[in-house]
């Protein structure tokens, strides 16, 4: 059996309509044209990868991208001076800060002097809280890509046995709270838990969001199962996922391709994210972010 091929592209062109009016609304209501500066400092080849996919799909959208690079030997009090001049910069809509930081600089850093209302990655302890309580707020745009490829093709949550491998802030732990939200029963695995295979095995739905190149086989899958792959890796000059493809995608009832599945609607996510921090710069508060996604709400 082949699986169902879960592409990302036809849901970009739709959130793509979405947005464009979120901006048109923001701006009737007095806000500011919506702009995302994101911050890389040093060099770091994948993050570089993002920031230009970023640059291309933001320029489609006519959202404003500012590309900020520090050094390397950027200092922890650079660091900071730096993300409070954002903070207060009238000009500056969202701020993501590129990772992974080099090796003296700790991601501690960011969490706690970044301004929740700027925050579009929701890694700050303000946004990741209120997303755990159920409240509005900025939240990671990878698990919210793989939320939008499952609502696209019409996947049912509710009551389905999920298993998310990866507890990482940014994709796996606030993957897992979402498909909790959306009545899904969720196991989420990583490194130390104990025969992985047994856990996925019995899987409605398997996220695999490690970093571990072809991580996920064949035979670690039911054939109903469908397979998100937040995975992005290298190997030998090609991008791959955590999903062993060329298997997967004969065992599987569906999945999602790299490249060309998450991906592309990660970046059109972190753009409404990017307009949902204009609609908190706008009532100073994180209780009405929810209008960004308020456009996009069109039947599939
Ligand atoms: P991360 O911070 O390195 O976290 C990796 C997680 O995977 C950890 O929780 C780790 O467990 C777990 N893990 C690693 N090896 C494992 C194994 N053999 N068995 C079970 N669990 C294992 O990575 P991340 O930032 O979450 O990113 C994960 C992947 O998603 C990367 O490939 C990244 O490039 C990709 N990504 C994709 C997008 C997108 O737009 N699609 C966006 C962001 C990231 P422990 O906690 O026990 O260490």
């Amino acid at each position: 059996m082949s699986a169902a091929i879960l592409g990302g592209m036809p849901i970009v062109s739709r959130l793509r309509v979405g947005i464009e009016a979120s901006i048109a609304d923001l701006v009737a209501r007095g806000g500011s044209p919506p702009s995302l500066t994101s911050l890389l400092v040093g060099h770091n080849p994948p993050a570089e990868a993002y920031r230009a996919a970023i640059e291309r799909s933001f320029q489609r959208l006519g959202i404003v991208h500012r590309a900020r690079a520090l050094p390397a030997r950027t200092s922890r009090d650079e660091l900071v001076a730096e993300l409070r001049q954002l903070n207060g910069a009238r000009d500056v809509t969202g701020v993501l800060v590129l990772m992974p930081l080099p090796p003296h600089l700790h991601a501690d850093l960011i969490l706690e002097n970044l301004s929740p209302l700027k925050d579009v990655d929701g890694i700050t302890p303000t946004n990741a809280g209120r997303l755990h309580l159920g409240l509005p707020s900025l939240r990671p745009s990878t698990p919210q890509g793989g939320l939008e490829v499952l609502d696209h093709y019409n996947i049912p949550l509710e009551g389905k046995t999920a298993v998310v491998v990866g507890r990482s802030n940014v994709v796996g732990r606030p993957l897992a709270t979402m498909l909790t939200q959306r009545h899904a029963t969720v196991t989420l695995c990583h490194r130390r838990t104990r025969d992985l295979a047994s856990h996925t095995r019995r899987a409605d739905l398997v996220a695999m969001a490690t970093g571990v190149p072809g991580l996920l086989r064949a035979d670690m899958i039911n054939p109903t199962a469908t397979v998100l792959d937040f995975g992005i890796s290298v190997v030998q000059g090609k991008l791959v996922g955590d999903v062993d493809f060329a298997t997967v995608s004969q065992a599987a009832a569906a999945v999602t391709p790299v490249p060309g599945g998450i991906g592309p609607v990660t970046t059109l996510v972190l753009a409404r994210n990017t307009i949902a921090a204009g609609y908190a710069a706008l009532s100073g508060d994180l209780d009405h972010v929810d209008l960004a996604v308020h456009h996009l709400e069109a039947p599939y």
